[in-house]
């Protein structure tokens, strides 16, 4: 079976339109799903064409930023063809919400699946896997001992020693979100300033530059999500493995709230000309078979329990995760940024 795929950039909006033509209202009444993500992992098509066998209904997909995605179905406005919008963090999801372009829907099935910190409180979208955001160390140079969670990062004694990316990415924001909620906005904004005046570098790159740049000796330690490292470790190039091997994984705050966690995760728009195959669709992700391959496509943790970790996972071992629920730091994301800035976090 094949799947339909549409890839849009914002600058091809002519193009898209012409694409987008083809998933109309009309046709896609209960026979079709159409699905924008932003998640780019060829193993999902595996799962649209399991959920063809399962219900009959097809998948037309159209991948693209979230941003663009968003800014697409605000555009659509009524006529949107779109029934499930998927982004790979909590602060897009926040966006879609605040753009109104999300409605509400009940699922017994999703609500007893998965968990209440991956729902958004009102109903609007779930996380369909989740991203733990980790210290990675060089194994040769740093003792797990000497770390404990990301406001010990502020300490001087990592001067000069820590990579991360830049506070543009939604990743950070939702991390910085995370603290703002759990210290609030004072003692966050002395964090991230002492954590900029940690830096080994001015940020550049995305987090797998900072742990290539860790196991280079840039530094000693990266913020990262975890299935960066995973991705290296698995890489074809022996080279990819040689960085991986020298890098640890550390899961911060496990004597307090946990380890941040970010998602990938859904929800169903607002203008859905097939809601009912929407929720079904999502209903399907969060599927025990499904969960498997959506969450080791990327080599991520799964929202339910009972299935089976990645090796590579299973080797970083058992933490425990914030359980603050995703929209709080999703929305944080905002003055998350915002205080960044003002820390020089660029
Ligand atoms: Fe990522």
């Amino acid at each position: 079976m094949k799947i339909t795929r549409r890839v849009f950039m914002a600058s091809g909006s002519a193009m898209a339109a012409v694409a987008l033509g083809q998933f109309s209202r009309a046709s896609a009444q209960t026979g079709v799903v159409n699905l924008y993500s932003a998640r780019h992992y060829d193993t999902d098509d595996a799962l649209y064409e399991s959920f063809t066998r399962k219900t009959g209904i097809r998948v037309n997909l159209v991948e693209a930023e979230a941003d663009q995605l968003i800014e697409r179905i605000k555009s659509e406005g009524a006529n949107s063809p779109a029934d499930v919008l998927i982004t790979v963090d909590a602060g897009r999801l926040w966006r879609a919400q605040e753009a109104g372009i999300l409605q509400p829907f009940t699922s017994p099935r999703l609500k007893s699946s998965v968990p209440r910190s991956l729902q958004e409180p009102s109903g609007l979208w779930l996380g369909l896997s989740r991203r733990a955001r980790v210290i990675m160390y060089h194994k040769d140079r740093v003792n797990p001992a000497e770390l404990s969670t990301y406001e010990a990062l502020a300490d001087p004694k990592w001067r000069g020693r820590i990579l991360v990316r830049s506070s543009t990415n939604v990743y950070n924001q939702s991390l910085t979100g995370s603290v703002l909620a759990a210290l609030g906005p004072q003692r966050t904004e002395a964090w991230a300033r002492g954590l900029v005046a940690n830096f080994a570098r001015a940020p550049q790159g995305g987090d797998s530059d900072q742990i290539r740049a860790v196991a280079a000796g840039a530094g000693d330690l990266a913020i990262s999500n975890t299935y960066y490292l995973a991705r290296l470790a698995k890489s074809d190039k022996p080279e990819d493995r040689a960085v991986a091997q020298k890098i640890g994984v550390f899961f911060p705050n496990q004597r307090d709230r946990g380890t941040h966690i970010n998602i990938s995760g859904g929800g169903v728009v607002k203008t859905a000309p097939n809601k009912e195959g929407a929720v079904k669709f999502l209903e399907h992700l969060v599927s025990p078979e499904a969960q498997a391959v959506f969450a080791r496509g990327n080599n991520e943790y799964p929202v339910i329990s009972g299935v089976p970790l990645d090796p590579v996972l299973v080797s970083y071992g058992n933490f425990k995760a914030d359980e603050m629920n995703a929209a709080v730091y999703g929305r944080n994301n905002a003055e998350a940024l915002r205080l960044m800035d003002r820390a020089g976090w660029r």
